[in-house]
Order: C-alpha cells, then sequence, then structure tokens
C-alpha cells in the first residue's frame, strides 16, 4: 500500500507551520510518542533516498585542465611557444608547448589526486541524529532521516532536517545560515504546547519549525521531519552544496605573491639579454632577431620554477594523509601548515588530557568519609568505612547520596567484550558503578521512583536535576560542581539521615582534601517538591536544596597523552589546560602529567574562570602567558583566552567539544574539534581529532613541522637551478659568448628532471630532531636570509657546472656545440642528485638505521625511485637518437659521463657547508 506521506509530501510542503502537530503526524503517518516504525522508515528510505543535498559537480574535468593554463608562468611559456612559431621555429615552438602541456596534465592529475583525498576524509566525519523509532532512542547517521522520522534535539546538534517541532524546552536555534539572522532564536509552542502560525508567517518567525543545516545553541527540542535533502529550505536555497576544496594556504599565497614579483623581474631581465643581443652582430644570413629571441626565451624559461606549484600540492596532500593516519582530520588545508607553527595549544582536561575513565574512589556523605574500592566501571569493589566493608542500609545517607547519583543520571552501563562500558557520559557512569558496589540498581530504583522531568547537564550551569515521583512524595535530585550546588543548600542531614545545618566550611575542606589528589568532585542534593508539581525548572533549584553528599572520583591522565605534553613542551609549545573542573583537581592532574610552569614562576600557576572575568585586558595578557591551568571557565572564556594569547603574538591551537566552543575554536589559528563532541564544534573547527587524544595533537603538530619542511625543502631544491641557469643565459649573453644551454633543454631539466626528484620530496619521513626545535617565528617569510644565500650559493656552483663544462668541452678538439651543452646539463644533474641527497632525510635516516635504531625509513624508495627515473631519463637525453633531434642533445661516451660525475662531486662540500648555515631538518 502506497503510503499517503509518500503523496503528499511535495503537495503539502509550504503549509507545515500551521497545521497543527497532530494533523502532521496524521498526514505522514506517523506517531508522536514512538516515531516510525523501523521497516517503514526503511521503505522510506528506499523510495526516498538518502537525506543529503547534491553535491555540485564542480568545474568539469576538460574545464579544471584548461585552467590549469591559466597562470602567469604557463600563459608567459605558452607565448614563448608562440614567438618560436612566428619565428619559424616549429620543432621548438611544438617542444615547448608539448613540455607545458605535460607539465600541467601532472599537476592537473596531482591535484585533482589531492582534491580528492581531502575531500574524501573530510566526508568521512559524517553527522549524526538521534531519532525514536519504534519507541526506541536511536544514534543513525543524518543522511538515513526520512519524512515522517521523530528526531531528538539536543544543545550542539545540528538540525538534520526540516522539522516541525512537537515538544521544546527552551530550545534556541541558530539560524544564520538561512536567515542570516545571527542571534539564535527562542523556539517555542505556547501555552497549549501546540502552536499554529499563520501561512504566509516569514521563515525567520516560524517559531515552531526547525530548519536543516542550523544549530541547536541552547535547551531541548523533537519535531518531525517535514522535509529532507533538497527539499528542505537550505536545499532549495542553495540547491547544490559546493564542496570546493581550497588548496591554497598561507605559504602557497606567499609563493605565489612572490612568483609575480619575480615575473616582473625575469620579463625585466629577459628584455635586457633581448636588447644586448640584438645589439651584437650576427653572422651574414642569420636574423638578428631571431638569435635575439633565444636568449630571451631561454631566461624565462629557466627563471621560472614551473615545477614547483605541483609539488606544493602534493606535500600538502600528503602531509594531510599522514595526519589522517594518526587521527586528526584535516578540514581546512591552511592547518597542515598552521599546526607546524602552534606554540601555545590550550586543552581541554576531561576526556582530552585524562582517559574519561571515572571511578568514584571517595565518598563524603553524612559527616563521614567512605572510601571505594574497584577499578573501572565494574560492579566488583565495596565501599568502606575506616577501611572495613559497610552495608549501606546502615547509613541512610550514604544511600540517599547514591541513589541520587542513580537518578540523576541520563547514562547507563552496558557489558561489552568482557568489560562494562558507559553508555553515555563518564561522570554519570562513574554513579553507576559505585551504585553497584552497593547493591543498589539502576533499574530497580528508576520504576520505584519514575522520572518525570529533568534538567539536562549543560557546563554552562554545572548542575543537572531530575524530578521524582517517589513512595514518600515528589522529590527532585540535583547533582552538580559543589559551587554550583552547595550556596543553594539550607540544611544537610546526618550519618542517620536527620536534618542538620550545613557545614559549608566542613564540606569545602572535603572538597579541596579529594581535589588535591587529582579527584573529580559531584556534589548531591535533593528538595522535596509539592505533589501539585510536574516539571521543574532552573528557578525550582535557587534555595532549599537539602545537602546529600559529595562523591569524588579520579580520572586518570592518558599515559599517550603524558608523553606528548613532555614532546610539546620539548618542541617549545606550551600547553594549557582549560577546564570546567575544579582548580585544585585541575592543578593535581596537571601537575601529575608534568605541566612546566612558565617563565619566571616557581609554582604552576593557576586560575579560575572567576578570577579571569574580574581582569582588566592587560592582567588578562599577563595571566594567560603565567598560567598552565585555566579551572572553571565558561566555555564563552576560552574566546577571551584564545584572544589574548594571540594579542601576544601566540599561534593558537584550541580544543572544544561543547556547543559554546565554536567561537574559540574559530578564533584560534587552528580550531580542533573531538570526535565525539557535538556537530556544532566539529563545524567551527579546522581539524577534529578521531579519538579525542591530546597525543594526537601533538602528532598533527609534528606532521605539520614536517610538511613545512619538506615544502621548503622543496623551495630551496628546484630555485638554486632556477638560479644556475638564469645566471648562465644571462652572463653568456652579456659575455657575447654561445648559449650553454637552450630553451628547451632548460623545460627539460625544470620541468621532466625537476619534478622526477622533487616529488619525493613531499613524502620525506620526518627528521628525529623535529620536535626538539622550537616553533618556526610567526610571519617568517619562506625565503630567510639563510634560505636566499643557500639559494644563491647553489646557484652558482650551478652556474659554475653549466658554463665551466660547456665553455671547456667547447675549447676541447672533440667537443661540438650540441656535446658541449649536453655534458653541462649533465654535470648539472649530478650535482643535483648530490644536493637533493644533502636535502633528505634518507642518508641520516639510513644511517641512524644502521646504528640500531628502530625507527621506519619511509620514504626512502620513493627518493629512491625518484633518482632512478632522473638517471634514466638522463640516458634518454643523451643517448636516444630521436631525443637528441628534439633536444639538439649529442650521445656520450662513458669517459664524458665520468668527466661529469666528476665536475659534481665539489657539490657534496658545497652542500655540507650551506646545510652549515640553513638546516634543512
Ligand atoms: P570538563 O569537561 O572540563 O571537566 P565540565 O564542564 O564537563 O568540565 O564539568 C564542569 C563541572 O560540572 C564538573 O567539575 C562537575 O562538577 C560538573 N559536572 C560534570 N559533568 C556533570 C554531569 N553529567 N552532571 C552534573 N554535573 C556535572
Ligand atoms: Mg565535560
Amino acid at each position: 500500500m502506497p503510503s499517503r506521506a509518500a503523496n503528499d509530501v511535495d503537495v503539502a510542503e509550504q503549509y507545515w507551520h500551521y497545521l497543527e502537530i497532530s494533523k502532521v503526524a496524521t498526514i505522514l503517518e506517523t506517531n508522536l510518542e514512538n516515531g516510525l516504525e523501523p521497516t517503514e522508515a526503511n521503505r522510506r528510505q528506499q523510495k526516498f533516498g538518502p537525506n543529503e543535498l547534491t553535491v555540485k559537480a564542480g568545474k568539469p574535468a576538460w574545464l579544471k585542465f584548461i585552467l590549469q593554463f591559466n597562470q602567469p608562468l604557463l600563459i608567459i611559456l605558452l607565448s614563448a611557444g608562440l614567438i618560436k612559431a612566428a619565428i619559424g621555429e616549429w620543432l621548438n615552438a611544438s617542444v615547448i608547448w608539448g613540455v607545458t602541456t605535460t607539465n600541467a596534465t601532472i599537476s592537473f592529475i596531482q591535484e585533482a589526486g589531492a582534491e580528492k583525498k581531502i575531500e574524501a576524509l573530510a566526508q568521512a566525519v559524517t553527522t549524526e541524529a538521534t531519532v525514536i523509532r519504534g519507541g526506541k532512542k536511536l544514534r543513525i547517521p543524518s543522511k538515513e532521516l526520512v519524512v515522517g522520522d521523530l528526531v531528538i534535539l539536543t544543545s550542539g546538534d545540528k538540525v538534520p532536517a526540516d522539522l516541525r517541532l512537537v515538544k521544546v524546552r527552551d530550545l534556541q536555534i541558530d539560524e544564520s545560515g538561512l536567515t542570516g539572522e545571527s542571534v539564535a532564536v527562542e523556539k517555542e509552542l505556547g501555552l497549549s504546547g501546540d502552536l499554529v502560525l499563520p501561512q504566509e508567517t516569514p521563515l525567520a518567525e516560524r517559531d515552531n519549525m526547525a530548519y536543516a543545516g542550523s544549530f541547536v545553541t541552547f535547551g531541548q527540542g523533537s519535531g518531525i521531519v517535514i522535509a529532507i535533502a533538497n527539499k528542505t529550505e537550505t536545499g532549495k536555497i542553495s540547491q547544490l552544496l559546493d564542496r570546493h576544496i581550497d588548496l591554497t594556504t598561507p605559504l602557497t599565497r606567499k609563493f605565489n605573491q612572490f612568483s609575480q614579483n619575480w615575473l616582473l623581474f625575469v620579463l625585466g631581465m629577459a628584455t635586457l639579454t633581448f636588447a644586448v643581443r640584438l645589439g651584437r652582430p650576427v653572422p651574414a644570413g642569420v636574423s638578428a632577431f631571431k638569435e635575439a629571441v633565444e636568449p630571451a626565451v631561454a631566461l624565462i624559461v629557466g627563471a621560472i620554477p614551473e615545477g614547483l606549484p605541483a609539488v606544493i600540492t602534493v606535500t600538502l596532500a600528503v602531509g594531510v594523509s599522514r595526519m589522517a593516519n594518526r587521527h586528526a582530520i584535516v578540514r581546512k588545508l591552511p592547518a597542515v601548515e598552521t599546526l607546524g607553527g602552534a606554540t601555545v595549544i590550550c586543552s581541554d582536561k576531561t576526556g582530552t588530557l585524562t582517559e574519561n575513565q571515572m571511578t568514584v574512589q571517595e565518598i563524603y556523605a553524612g559527616g563521614e568519609s567512605y572510601f571505594v574500592t574497584g577499578t573501572g566501571y565494574s560492579p566488583e569493589g565495596e565501599i568502606q568505612l575506616n577501611q572495613l566493608p559497610i552495608t549501606v542500609s546502615q547509613a541512610p545517607t550514604l544511600q540517599e547520596c547514591l541513589q541520587a547519583g542513580l537518578l540523576c543520571n541520563d547514562s547507563h552501563l552496558e557489558f561489552k567484550d568482557d568489560d562494562w562500558i558507559v553508555v553515555g557520559d563518564p561522570t554519570e557512569g562513574a554513579l553507576i558503578a559505585v551504585g553497584k558496589k552497593a547493591e543498589l540498581s539502576q533499574q530497580t530504583l528508576s520504576k520505584s521512583m519514575p522520572r518525570l522531568d529533568s534538567i539536562p547537564f549543560e557546563s554552562q550551569f554545572q548542575y543537572m536535576a531530575t524530578l521524582h515521583r517517589t513512595p514518600t512524595g515528589k522529590i527532585l535530585y540535583v547533582k552538580g560542581s559543589v559551587e554550583s550546588i552547595l550556596g543553594r543548600c539550607g540544611s544537610s542531614l546526618d550519618t542517620q539521615g536527620n536534618p542538620v545545618e550545613v557545614d559549608r566550611a566542613q564540606i569545602h575542606h572535603q572538597v579541596d582534601e579529594m581535589a588535591k589528589q587529582g579527584l573529580r568532585v559531584l556534589a548531591l542534593a535533593k528538595k522535596p517538591v509539592p505533589q501539585s508539581q510536574n516539571s521543574v525548572d532552573h528557578s525550582d533549584l535557587e534555595s532549599g536544596l537539602i545537602f546529600l553528599g559529595l562523591q569524588g572520583m579520579i580520572d586518570p591522565p592518558r599515559a599517550e597523552a603524558i608523553a606528548a605534553v613532555q614532546a610539546c613542551q620539548t618542541a617549545g609549545i606550551q600547553v594549557k589546560m582549560i577546564t570546567g573542573d575544579h582548580i585544585a583537581t585541575a592543578k593535581a592532574i596537571a601537575r601529575r602529567m608534568g605541566f612546566r610552569k612558565t617563565k619566571h614562576h616557581r609554582e604552576l600557576v593557576a586560575y579560575t574562570g572567576a578570577q579571569l572575568a574580574e581582569m582588566s585586558k592587560q592582567e588578562l595578557g599577563e595571566a594567560v602567558e603565567a598560567g598552565s591551568v585555566f579551572a572553571r571557565v565558561a566555555p564563552e572564556q576560552k574566546l577571551r583566552l584564545v584572544e589574548a594569547l594571540q594579542q601576544k603574538g601566540e599561534i593558537v591551537a584550541m580544543t572544544g567539544d561543547g556547543v559554546n566552543d565554536a567561537p574559540a575554536l574559530k578564533q584560534a589559528d587552528i580550531g580542533i574539534a573531538m570526535g565525539s563532541g557535538t556537530e556544532v564544534s566539529k563545524e567551527a573547527a579546522d581539524m577534529i581529532l578521531t579519538d579525542d587524544n591530546f597525543a594526537s595533537i601533538e602528532s598533527a603538530v609534528e606532521e605539520g613541522r614536517s610538511v613545512y619542511k619538506n615544502l621548503l625543502k622543496a623551495i630551496s631544491f628546484i630555485l638554486p637551478v632556477n638560479g644556475g641557469e638564469s645566471m648562465t643565459i644571462l652572463l653568456s649573453t652579456l659575455l657575447g659568448r654561445e648559449l650553454p644551454i637552450l630553451s628547451l633543454q632548460i623545460l627539460w631539466l625544470n620541468m621532466l628532471n625537476s619534478i622526477t626528484m622533487t616529488v619525493p620530496l613531499a613524502f620525506e619521513p620526518k627528521s628525529a630532531g623535529v620536535m626538539k626545535q622550537q616553533p618556526r617565528p610567526v610571519n617568517e617569510p619562506f625565503l630567510t636570509g639563510n634560505r636566499i644565500k643557500r639559494i644563491v650559493a647553489i646557484s652558482l656552483y650551478n652556474w659554475t657546472l653549466i658554463f665551466g663544462m660547456f665553455e671547456w668541452v667547447r675549447q676541447a678538439d672533440w667537443g661540438t656545440l650540441a656535446l658541449a651543452r649536453t655534458m653541462a646539463i649533465q654535470a648539472l644533474v649530478m650535482g643535483r642528485i648530490f644536493y637533493l641527497l644533502s636535502l633528505s632525510q634518507l642518508l641520516p635516516s639510513l644511517i641512524a638505521k644502521f646504528s640500531g635504531s628502530k625507527e621506519e625509513v619511509s620514504g626512502a624508495p620513493a627518493l629512491g625511485v625518484g633518482i632512478v627515473l632522473a638517471v634514466i631519463l638522463q640516458i634518454i637525453f643523451a643517448n636516444s637518437p630521436f631525443v637528441n633531434r628534439i633536444f639538439e642533445t649529442a650521445p656520450m661516451n662513458l669517459d664524458q659521463w665520468l668527466i661529469c660525475f666528476g665536475v659534481a662531486l665539489p657539490m657534496i662540500g658545497v652542500a655540507l657547508w650551506v646545510n652549515r648555515f640553513d638546516p634543512p631538518n
């Protein structure tokens, strides 16, 4: 039977906001309590397809290919070919065009590959939605949603489809993507619980609707899916989702800028050579104009680093996939580079630095301190008083404290693969485990005291509350940070459950004792409420709570994170802990993890959010530098911290997972979200950690530094060849000598030879010392003084090789013009091979390997293949008659090869010398 929903979706799609919710449910054949039946959901999914926006086809491949030529460099090359064609040198012209096209093809293929890789990674991060199907709450990928599904929204979620809201509680939604309105709008369904709006209500005012692509910034709600995929409002506006990947980064931008200036300079020099050559006498019958074109074209071709852009793209893509292998998914390409320059990492504590494996170890209730044995979430263990196990029924206040922890709880424990795991929040899991140790069961309790309403935990309030019907009347249970609970308590209970006055000093003392050991402390309280009350609101909790006790839980630091913190500090990167937890707990953990004291301080310095809030801008600036731990920080304050650090000139990486972390993540130079975090935070981030682990940030920084080094290596490798070539052309022309190297031969060198030898640099293994150095200075240009010295020095040696070899062979009685040129080029390539080895990490890694290091020498095969390929190409260059004809080269004998090898040897010395002042690793 065809579902009516199936037929009616299109017809009625405009009108959902002016239908009563019960009508909506009828039309869409769904149930407002239990949602769709799973079989029906499947059927609809088959029929209507996935809830995904169609991706824009993007530019067609041929257009992308043509656009490759839309670079000043290539245009100039093509024009050079045109000039050659104009003066009738057709062979010359076609080779220039051929090689240029080959180059464009290679960059095209490489760029497409890089784009694909990055896109695939970005897509691996899927959004999920919570739905109710067949009465069961499920997490499913958003693309599996169908019209009629009942979706639950919680703060931090991305609204997965267009919804007609069924229930809301303080629901606020940021619809800026759709309406341009930057303030979140409050969704309300009125007193009746259902709001019907006039048909003409504009989108931005439809309080009973939630639209796909917007974000829940606060509260909760639920709604029925009324449109999916391209039928959603967002789908209609954007129609097609543009998934264009931007391949530019700060370095590529700097490099493009440099290229443009360089190009102007080169054109100037080419004009000069042209003029100089034109002024020289020519043999009779030869056109002076034609003679003058060749050096000018050769100079242009020689001075331009044609192969470099492709190499840069490949290097970045390699970096992205290496980071992905180490659990860091890059969402925005520039992060690859920025990460390498990070000077401060601000990290969450819970779950990132610590295991997020909570176990209650200490309880303070009714004025007594109890200890709890056992590890993890397993129910094995006991509660002890003065080192003797006790039965909780003898200590009613302890029992109620445990009971509050079990009832005021949204999580549960499951036994899976021989182990107890938490489904939900680890903090809550710990409360359940300790309850089990006392023979209390969450299931039994929630049957005898059913929950009527709740306020879920939000970092901002630091507490959670639930309302229960119990045999003795209605009771509110509350749990949260001591600061948020204790002030609202009017009384407390003694061991036997008799009301007494709250001894705040004593409780604070207990909290400090627990926190100093690194325990995370939760306070629990209750409040009897009138029989008539059926819901709970923040205002119900303002006063009159009865303090039940404290539970202190251990959350051990992750072993890898300890090592990673050390590694970062050695690498000159400050690590700062930003947490919502208690200052003493945070400090204890930081100390245990070896957080280093900052400059001028003998102690680890910690601040609380409250202290930060009172500081002036200048004080804040000092505090962010001095402090290593920032506790009880509200998410909004993270933004201020990032800004203050940036003001001090730091490059800041900041983690975040909550809904309110998005602004800080956007502001940070590298915003890092957690795989388990909210959609809002992921959307704002530059990078996502799939394992939530701090160690992965450190790995990503390491890879980021290596990528940057490899980019610089590629630049350091390619530019001196251009330098050597252009010096040769310029000087030989000015000196009135024959050209030692022709434009076509230069193209061969700069494209085929450069690419085979440079692409392997992208796969370079990281050097052992990469995390022993200080971060690179902010805004360091890619051509530093020393790097320019390096490039000039190697260029000069390259020039010596070409010019010297050419002139020497030319003057020998066996030396023809073609042979002199061929040998000059071979000498240059030999020198290049030595130079490549001096830049590469390959030899040091091999040496380390032979002297016993276990480190894998990755990337070595690539370099080897590159060099072998380059040698084969050079043999073809000299010894293939066909290539001889095209490139005007001549065959070489063994002696001549050896001579070329010999004169290139001193490159080793030159390279080692430049490595001293400009270390490549
Ligand atoms: P962080 O994740 O940095 O440790 P949170 O913002 O999650 O900080 O927690 C801040 C404080 O709120 C905790 O120290 C704890 O006292 C309290 N808290 C944490 N989780 C819960 C929860 N599920 N229910 C009630 N209170 C909680
Ligand atoms: Mg937390």
